[in-house]
Parts: C-alpha cells; sequence; structure tokens
C-alpha cells in the first residue's frame, strides 16, 4: 500500500461567515454562494497548545496544524514566510512613539506576501486535482500564482491590467503562465477569469472566491504572535487591496485567543488605501461604496481594488478591533518611501510606504499614542516595480 504523509491538520469544514451553512472541505470549492461571502475555514482547535509549531520549519508551515491541507505529498512549497519582523528605530524616535515593527514580506518567493496565500491555495488544489488554475491580479499574485504553478505541474492563466509593470508581466512569462492583458482595473480582469471559469472549467483563484489564500495569509498574525513572544502590538496597520491579509490575521488572533496562547486586548486594525481608490474608507465612513464610484490608477498596484468581494469580512475586523480607515496621497506615498530609505536603509513598496504615511497621519490625529506599539508592513519588494 502506499503511505501517506499526514500534516495532521485540525480543519474540519468550511462555512459561510454570514448564515454559517457548512461546505465540504473535501471537494473543491470557490465561495459561499448561500450569501455571496467568500468561505472561512473551521478548525478543530480544543486544547491545542503551543507544542503543534513545528519549530524545525523555518517556513509558515510550522503552523500546518491551523492550515488546511492534509496530505503533505501536496505541500507546494518554494520557503515562504518565516519574514523578518524588526524595529525602525529612527522612525520612531522621529515621531515620538514606543516602537515601531515593520514586518518585511519583500523578502518572500516571488518578493510579495503573496507567496503565503498562494502556497496554501496552489497545494490545495493540487490535493483536490485542480489541473488548470485562472488568477486576475494587479501583479504580484499572478507572479506568485505563475512560480507556484509551475512547482506543482499545474497550468496557470494570469489575466492583469495592461498598464501594469513589465517586471510583474515578465517574470509571470518566465514562469510558463499565460498572460492576458486588459484595459482596465482588476475588476475588469474578475470577470475575464469568471468567464474562462465558465468557458473552460479553469479554478478561479481570484482574492477570496477560493477559501485558502485567506489561510496563508492567516500564517502573518501566528508569526506575529510567535516573533514578538506572544504580546501583539497596540495598532496594526494594513495596506489593504481585495483585504486577505487583514481578514487572515484577525481570524489568526481568534484562534490564539480561543487556544489561550494570547491573552488581553486584541490590536486596531486599521485599513489603508490611496485616495485615488479607497472604497474601504468610503465604507467605513459612510456605510457603503458610492453607486458611481470610479476608482483611478495608482503606484500602490495591490491597493486597486475598486470592489473588494470581502467587504463585508474587512468591515467587520476593522470595526471588532475599534479600527479605523485612512486615506494616503500619491505624493504622500513617494516622501514616505523616500523618508524611510534614506532613514532606515529600507526600500518601501508603495504600499507599504502607505503603512508608514498612515502612521503619522494617525499620530496627527492623536489616534495614535507615544506609549504604543505599532507594526507596519512591507508587503513588496520595491524592486517589482519598475
Ligand atoms: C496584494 C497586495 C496588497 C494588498 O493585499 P490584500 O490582502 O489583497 O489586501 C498590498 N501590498 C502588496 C505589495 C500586494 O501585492
Amino acid at each position: 500500500m502506499e503511505q501517506v504523509h499526514l500534516t495532521h491538520s485540525r480543519a474540519t469544514s468550511l462555512y459561510c461567515p454570514s448564515c454559517k451553512k457548512e461546505y465540504n472541505i473535501h471537494s473543491i470549492q470557490n465561495f459561499a454562494t448561500c450569501c455571496n461571502q467568500p468561505l472561512v475555514t473551521n478548525y478543530n482547535i480544543k486544547n491545542v497548545s503551543k507544542s503543534i509549531i513545528d519549530i524545525t520549519d523555518s517556513s509558515m508551515w510550522r503552523y500546518a496544524q491551523l492550515l488546511p491541507l492534509f496530505n503533505k505529498d501536496n505541500l507546494v512549497s518554494l520557503q515562504e514566510g518565516g519574514t523578518p519582523n524588526f524595529l525602525l528605530s529612527k522612525a520612531a524616535s522621529t515621531l515620538n512613539i514606543h516602537k515601531i515593527y515593520l514586518k518585511d514580506e519583500g523578502v518572500n518567493p516571488t518578493g510579495s506576501f503573496k507567496a503565503r496565500g498562494i502556497s496554501v491555495a496552489v497545494s490545495k488544489a493540487k490535493e483536490l486535482g485542480v489541473t488548470h488554475i485562472v488568477i486576475p491580479t494587479a501583479g504580484n499574485a499572478g507572479g506568485a500564482l505563475s512560480a507556484y504553478a509551475a512547482k506543482a505541474d499545474v497550468k496557470a492563466t494570469v489575466i492583469m491590467p495592461r498598464h501594469t509593470s513589465e517586471t510583474l508581466k515578465e517574470e509571470c512569462m518566465l514562469y510558463g503562465a499565460e498572460l492576458i492583458l486588459l484595459d482596465g482595473l482588476i475588476d475588469a480582469c474578475g470577470k475575464k477569469a469568471a468567464q474562462l471559469k465558465e468557458e473552460k472549467g479553469y479554478f478561479d483563484m481570484s482574492t477570496l472566491k477560493e477559501p485558502y489564500r485567506l489561510e496563508g495569509k492567516k500564517t502573518l498574525g501566528y508569526e506575529i504572535a510567535e516573533q514578538l513572544n506572544w504580546k501583539l502590538p497596540d495598532v496594526i496597520i494594513y495596506p489593504t487591496g481585495g483585504g486577505t491579509g487583514l481578514i487572515g490575521m484577525w481570524k489568526a488572533f481568534k484562534e490564539m485567543k480561543e487556544m489561550g496562547w494570547i491573552s488581553g486586548k486584541l490590536p486596531r486594525m486599521v485599513v489603508v488605501q490611496t485616495e485615488n481608490c479607497n472604497p474601504m474608507i468610503q465604507t467605513l465612513n459612510n456605510g457603503f461604496i458610492p453607486e458611481m464610484y470610479l476608482a483611478t490608477q495608482t503606484k500602490a498596484l495591490g491597493l486597486a481594488v475598486p470592489k473588494p468581494f470581502a467587504t463585508d469580512l474587512i468591515i467587520d475586523a476593522v470595526r471588532a478591533s475599534n479600527g479605523i480607515g485612512i486615506s494616503v496621497s500619491e505624493e504622500e506615498m513617494e516622501r514616505g518611501i523616500e523618508d524611510i530609505a534614506g532613514s532606515e536603509g529600507i526600500l518601501l513598496s508603495p504600499e507599504s510606504s502607505a503603512t508608514y504615511v498612515g502612521l503619522k497621519k494617525l499620530i496627527e490625529k492623536d489616534w495614535i499614542h507615544e506609549d504604543e506599539t505599532v507594526l507596519l508592513f512591507n508587503t513588496g519588494s520595491w524592486y517589482k516595480y519598475r
């Protein structure tokens, strides 16, 4: 008999976050069609201690028991996660804030934190027998899918706005993916992906229209907690596009609380977007995205998501955490990159510079205080935006 190498995953089912209807975790799923919401993975985490962390694995798969993959032979990994989390000491003293951490996701495989979500999603797709995956992307998700699909021997089709940087297009082709370029933003690409799903039977890996990229991004929350010795920062500032990382971290925090790994108040979650495309700020402020809302292009490619599918879950996490939303301008992001490069010796991607600018604005508004610890992200490598 063939030997099966188990991950000892504690995943049990998928459910709709709105009506709690269950979906089968052992078959191919996209989203909760009952309420048009993302599907969320449920785990049996009663009496689970930190000893389930595989400390011999320096990648995010050290938390494999809290991820949805069942058979290790289906694992598709390029050593994603396990990224550094370090102090921006000069920025902290300039802004007069207790501590500013930077979680540097730019060092991930394919140069962005998209690798986390895509590693889990492609592994699961392989486990469930998917042979061709399609993804709409502003850039980084496409590169990540292309790389992991190559490793997994699965076909990939990437749909990207034509105006995206050449580096982001070229890497997809080098990894052997089919690349389709369209006029417009990621929502136009999403429509094309849905069409290819319908016509050709491709598996649609759009942000949160597939359950497992969320689980990969969840590992951000586990890593931050472990790296800070299970004491979370007061505030986390997240550059929000589709919202996967924000929702994922919030899920991780709730799971860790349930397992007793952390206690006390959870971080206040801040959504940062650009003035050119800020549907979540509009929703937080007005309760909805205006009917005629027109987003325009921004240098922060990962934030150019005019209509996030997971709007409800993003808003829920921000509100439940007593968080807030803040917008930044293109010029402020440019200056933020220069500030941090010239003082800390780190090149931030435009999305990540937005977290730093957001921090400055929230200090000015007196929403973040001197004695607080704040965590910022470098979600992708600056070098990909040439
Ligand atoms: C995708 C992306 C984001 C936004 O992430 P979401 O989880 O979709 O909100 C931010 N920064 C970079 C560099 C990205 O590629």
